[in-house]
């Protein structure tokens, strides 16, 4: 499974609607400092809901919405405003052919298609008032239906899978303990010692 494209629609400096086509193997983004390749994966980030607002670089999720006066750090609200990220899945192997979501209208199957689709929006409505919804093959969903889906496929906020600047420093400076701990959540390791710790305590 892989990322197939990336839809962009007012996310951080991407004001206009912007489709990002990945490759099954390899896909580099090059462009000049500020042009927004980091914001390009905080948009991937923020659509399968795998980082806090600081890890996305914003203080808070309306600072996400595109806003052409963002340099001059006018942010003042002027109307309902709204920002999208769809990350399409290629699911053509069926990493995730028995998943299914719950969901007000019913469980749905959703992985025995060739492509999943997960979708985030952040609408701001008033001053200090927003909010936030995600949806899997268009159907509105929960953060944790999400989570669900993804952990199937291995992919977790604690995981790896996406590497950010400064990380590997800070992997090479730790402990070798620590560094043992990382190998062992890379390799899915750590999931059983943690369920192995909560069976003793019982
Ligand atoms: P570098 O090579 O320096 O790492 P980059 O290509 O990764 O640069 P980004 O950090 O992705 O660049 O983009 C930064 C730009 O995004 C800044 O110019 C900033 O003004 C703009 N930006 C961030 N949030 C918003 C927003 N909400 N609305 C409009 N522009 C925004
Ligand atoms: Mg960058």
């Amino acid at each position: 499974m892989h990322i197939k494209e990336l839809v962009l629609d007012d996310f951080k400096s991407f004001g206009r609607k912007t489709r990002i086509p990945f490759y099954d193997d390899f896909t580099t983004i090059s462009g000049p400092n500020g042009s927004g390749k980091s914001n390009i994966i905080d948009a991937v980030l923020f659509a399968l809901g795998l980082a806090r607002t600081s890890g996305i670089r914003a203080e808070k999720l309306t600072d996400l919405i595109y806003n052409p006066g963002h340099d001059d750090d006018e942010s003042g609200f002027s109307g309902e405003r709204e920002a999208e990220v769809e990350v399409v899945l290629d699911n053509a192997d069926r990493t995730l052919e028995r998943s299914q979501v719950v969901s007000a209208a019913g469980t749905d199957k959703v992985g025995d298609v060739d492509e999943i689709s997960i979708k985030r929006r952040v609408k701001q409505t008033d001053e200090d008032t927003y909010y936030s919804y995600y949806y899997v093959n268009g159907r509105s969903v929960n953060l944790s239906d999400i989570r669900d889906l993804l952990s199937q496929a291995g992919v977790t906020p604690e995981g790896y899978n996406v590497v950010m600047q400064g990380d590997v420093t800070e992997i090479i400076t730790k402990t070798p303990l620590r560094r043992r701990e990382i190998i062992d959540e890379i390799a899915g390791v750590a999931a059983f010692d943690a369920k192995k710790e909560d069976a003793f305590e019982e």
